[in-house]
């Protein structure tokens, strides 16, 4: 076991959570690649190791407590205790609210509360031990409402809440959470809803970008900086906030 500093990634086989977990690894971290299938982990894993840094694939339904506990635990025994986690992994299951089925609402809570919950649970242990910890959720602009995703949205809201209990109680152990709401960042998650409005994604993120202040969409790596800021010493003192990191100023 070495000093390096060990983090933990959910969803990182690809979009957001694949830049963020690469981010971390250069930051140092040893990173802990977690998503639903440990083989599609295999990409992130070996752009991390092609670059000289530590990663392990770690195959985790993060909605099932005995699971996630099981891949805290792997990730301590094989990596080392877990200071950092990034609750990214997630889903959409978007529909007008009077099509929106009962399945819809429970998979999304499922994934992004119930997921981030029993991560935090199990990992804060391991924070608390330490002195020193970091939790970053992954949020969204869809927090303040947005059509088609009352699942969606009420989880997002529902994580910051999360997030300002959580810097509440765990501050005194040295630990910080913040979360982040993200904009439009182009991923296979805002090319699957282009697909679903059967929109071209080039002409939806080139729509969405004449509505953003800075006038374009956003890219992983966007996410994967402001969370490497979050999880640094120089961030000790940011606790408890909303960063919206999305080309312009939200509510
Ligand atoms: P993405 O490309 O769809 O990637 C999400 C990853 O999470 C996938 O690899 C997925 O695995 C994994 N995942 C889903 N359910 C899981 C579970 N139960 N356990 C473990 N892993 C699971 O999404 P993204 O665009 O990178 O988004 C990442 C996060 O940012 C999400 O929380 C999302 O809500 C949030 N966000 C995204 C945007 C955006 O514009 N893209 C904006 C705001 C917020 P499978 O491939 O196997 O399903």
């Amino acid at each position: 076991m070495t000093d390096t500093r060990v983090a933990i990634v959910t969803g990182a086989a690809r979009g957001i959570g694949a830049a963020t977990a690469v981010r971390l690894a250069r930051e140092g971290f040893a990173v802990a690649v977690c998503d639903l299938d440990e083989a599609a982990c295999a990409g992130t894993v070996g752009t991390i190791a092609d670059e000289g840094g530590t990663a392990l694939a770690v195959g985790v339904d993060v909605a099932d407590t005995a699971r996630a506990n099981a891949a805290v635990a792997r990730v301590a025994a094989e990596l080392g205790p877990p200071v950092v986690l990034v609750n990214n992994a997630g889903i959409t299951r978007d529909n007008l609210l009077f099509k929106m089925s009962d399945d819809d609402w429970d998979s999304v809570m499922s994934v992004h509360l119930r997921g981030s919950f029993v991560m935090t649970r199990a990992a804060q242990e391991h924070m608390t031990k330490a002195g020193w910890g970091r939790i970053v959720n992954l949020s969204s602009v869809s927090a303040l409402g947005n059509r088609g995703q009352a699942n969606y949205s009420a989880a997002k809201a529902g994580l910051q809440g999360f997030t300002k209990t959580l810097a509440i109680e765990l501050g005194r152990f040295g630990v910080t959470a913040n979360a982040i709401a993200p904009g439009f960042i182009a991923t296979e998650m805002t090319a699957a809803t282009a697909a679903r409005v059967g929109v071209d994604f080039e002409d939806f993120k080139a729509a969405a970008a004449k509505e953003i202040p800075v006038r374009r969409v956003g890219v992983p790596e966007d996410i994967a900086g402001t969370v490497a800021f979050l999880v640094s010493d120089d961030a000790s003192f940011v606790s408890g906030q909303v960063i919206y990191v999305a080309g312009g100023p939200r509510a």
